[in-house]
């Protein structure tokens, strides 16, 4: 029997890797784990020319050697350790044609480690669409490598690629780039200190932190022959060597392929480089940001009013159709004002998530999760922590939910303890109400002030996400590497149907998710506001009547200080009083109160409770938002809901961790309840200091 080499399959998930290996091996596979984790092993064995034998490893797919996930990090341990049984002879790198510039990148780091390595360029058979060509002579002249170009759905090219597997001495193992480029004196330091070892090796273990043969990332530091660096430093570095990958992989590319302008990709590309430009993209999106609230603000506005006095007619209809009692009282001020409450967001809801879907269905999204990745790191998130983030938009347990493919354990848990601050919709009906009653109603630039600070409250919302991720970041104790590429989805035009189906599909879950929670607690509400204990609620008409018989108020003057009087001593009034002192510094009363300790539930909650609230004892046919704007503030006097109160509102609400559903959720995706509490206590105090600055400073 001849002697067996060991080849490595290596390469992005996704270029063929295993078609690779099923067209090398056939039949002779067998299927493990590798020892200890979970991480699937495959091995096979292929025949080659002259009686040669290979063992084959198809490695898990890697974007590149800077390890993020237990599938990268079996990949680096195997091409350090030259007494591992599996130690790749030669390494065939698999790429795919349509994204060589990306797959190449992993391809540059392994011949940098000095392995005999074979360039695969898969799915050949999609050139010719795609209009691609190459200059093979150019590449394999460049990359200091043979090139073999493979189709394995057409089945061509695996003869070549065994052969040249077979004549793996003849291979290059020069590597592609200078180590020392990175920073010239550094390395030129770590050489001195270690003069008989490979510089990229070295550099692997000190940024990967792991071991190869008797050298570990503490020897090296241990070794005061050079001056060793920060993490900050290392991280800097590590990122000038992807960037010093790509500027050789480019000019590499820009000779070696060709792409046919007149094909369909071409407006992609042109797309592409404005959408995700370091200026026009950032600004597009921006763009983008402004017209969605501003339509969702003019656009709604219209069937919301219709709506609102909708309701308002049909619990009037109600009360003077059917027999007075309890239960008309029920249908009227508890059932109706409650889906009343729910019902009047369906235009925002469907607006924004009609263009959220738009902008995902069209490709966008990608490019901005791209953009958006820029930034992200900076703040100890993914880019892939953008869809989450925006998802929270719509809220927080779908978007929480969403962070499972973050690989990195670190940015995943930050993305999930952040995600919370993003502006749900539960909030934007608080925002919606509060802001229509306290911010005025002019415009500037030809935007209304009001469509602006409902944009700056989401701004608020993403900017408490980011500077917390930040500050997690910093203070988390973890291990964290991580390197980002996004999938690329083609342009195309939004499919109608799935647009519309997308909206239905948010707008039904919020309707009967939310919707059921906000009828519930609005008609628990309505009884607790409607029956008390004892005499001051029983007997509430004798008392006014008898306080005010000197005074000669009118009867509907006297109803309502009767209603006001029950309400005050109803259950919620005495559960509203009792947290009024610590909810008065922040320009609240004790029914703002009863309304904040209901949104704990849930956030939307707050407008349908003071809808309730105030519709008790009132006679008249009358709006919320005609009622809250009516409202006095007890002490100062003047309206209660004014730009002082209004803005600490918001704040808090902007800030405050009111979900019992998301705590539950993070309980479910952390394991632990050590993080919802985390999220719980935090949020909310800091939402109590804000609110409590706010009104402080305006009032
Ligand atoms: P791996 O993730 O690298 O192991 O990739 P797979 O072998 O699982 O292949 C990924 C996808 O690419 C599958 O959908 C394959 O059918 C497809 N694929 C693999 N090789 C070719 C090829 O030569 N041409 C085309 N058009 N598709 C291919
Ligand atoms: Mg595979």
């Amino acid at each position: 029997m001849g002697k067996q080499i060991n080849v490595a399959l290596i390469g992005n998930p996704n270029t063929g890797k295993t078609s690779v290996f099923n067209a090398l091996t056939g039949l002779n596979q067998k299927v493990g784990n590798y020892p200890g984790i979970t991480v699937e092993k495959k091995e096979g064995v292929c025949k080659l020319p002259r009686g040669l034998k290979a063992h084959i490893i198809d490695l898990p797919g890697t974007y590149s050697l800077n390890a993020s996930s237990l599938d990268e990090s079996v990949v680096i341990e195997l091409l350090l350790n030259k007494n591992d049984k599996d130690y790749p002879d030669v390494a065939v790198v698999i790429t795919d044609v349509e994204n060589l510039k990306r797959n190449l990148l992993v391809y540059t780091q392994i011949k940098d480690l000095e392995i005999p390595t074979i360039l695969v360029v898969n799915m050949s058979d999609r050139m010719a669409y795609k209009g691609i060509s190459l200059d093979i002579s150019h590449l394999e002249e460049q990359l200091k490598t043979k090139i073999a170009l493979v189709s394995t759905r057409k089945n061509k090219g695996i003869d070549n690629l065994k052969n040249l597997i077979s004549n793996y001495k003849t291979l290059s193992s020069e590597p592609c780039l200078d180590t020392r480029d990175i920073d010239t004196a550094y390395f030129e330091g770590l050489k001195k200190a270690f003069p008989n070892q490979s510089l990229y090796k070295l550099w692997l273990v000190i940024t990967q932190d792991v071991n190869f043969g008797k050298v570990d990332r503490k020897t090296i530091a241990d070794t005061s022959a050079f001056k060793t660096k920060s993490e900050t430093d290392l991280k800097r570095l590590q990122q000038k060597e992807t960037i010093k990958r790509y500027q050789f992989i480019n000019n590499v590319l820009k000779k070696g392929q060709s792409i046919d302008l007149k094909s369909a990709k071409d407006l992609r590309i042109k797309l592409d480089r404005v959408l995700t430009h370091k200026v026009w993209g950032y600004l597009i999106f921006f763009i983008i940001l402004l017209t969605i609230f501003q339509a969702i603000y003019d656009w709604a506005e219209v069937p919301m009013d219709f709506i609102d006095s909708a309701f308002a007619s049909l619990s009037e209809w109600t009360k003077n159709t059917l027999p007075a009692g309890a239960f008309t009282n029920l249908l009227a001020e508890g059932v109706i004002s409650g889906l009343g409450g729910i019902v009047i967001f369906i235009p925002q809801i469907a607006f924004l998530f009609l263009f959220i879907s738009v902008l995902e269905e069209s490709g966008y999204m990608s490019r901005v999760v791209f953009l958006m990745d820029r930034i992200m790191r900076r703040f100890g998130l993914s880019g892939k922590s953008v869809v989450p983030l925006i998802s929270g938009t719509a809220c927080a347990i779908p978007a929480i939910m969403a962070t499972r493919n973050i690989e990195n354990w670190k940015e995943r848990l930050i993305t999930i303890l952040v995600t919370p601050f993003t502006t749900c919709s539960a909030r934007l009906p608080v925002y919606l109400i509060i802001i229509s009653l306290v911010i005025p109603q002019g415009r500037f630039l030809g935007l209304s002030y009001q469509a602006l600070t409902l944009m700056l409250l989401y701004l608020i919302g993403f900017g408490a996400a980011v500077g917390s991720a930040y500050l997690l970041n910093k203070f988390m104790k973890m291990k964290s590497k991580s390197f980002f590429v996004v999938e690329m989805p083609n342009y195309k035009l939004p499919l109608f149907k799935n647009v519309a189906l997308t909206v239905l599909e948010k707008t039904k879950s919020f309707v009967f998710g939310a919707g059921k929670i906000i009828l519930a607690i609005s008609i628990v509400l309505w009884f607790l506001a409607s029956y008390g204990p004892g005499e001051e609620f029983n007997n509430a008409e004798e008392i006014v009547t008898e306080q005010y018989a000197s005074q000669n108020l009118s009867q509907e003057e006297l109803d309502q200080k009767v209603a006001s009087h029950k309400l005050e001593h109803s259950f919620i009034g005495i559960v509203g009083r009792a947290i009024e002192p610590a909810i008065r510094p922040l320009g609240y009363d004790w029914k703002i109160g009863i309304a904040i300790v209901s949104s704990f539930a849930a956030r939307e909650v707050f407008v349908g409770t003071l809808a309730t609230i105030y519709s008790v004892g009132s006679d008249e046919e009358v709006t919320i938002k005609n009622r809250m704007a009516a409202e006095v503030n007890p002490i100062l006097g003047g309206p209660l809901f004014n730009l002082a109160s209004g803005i600490s509102l918001l704040l808090f609400y902007a800030f405050a961790m009111q979900c019992m559903s998301t705590l539950a959720i993070v309980k479910r995706e952390t394991n632990t309840w050590k993080w919802p509490m985390f999220q719980l206590v935090t949020m909310t105090a800091f939402a109590y200091i804000v609110a409590l600055i706010a009104y402080q400073l305006l009032k």
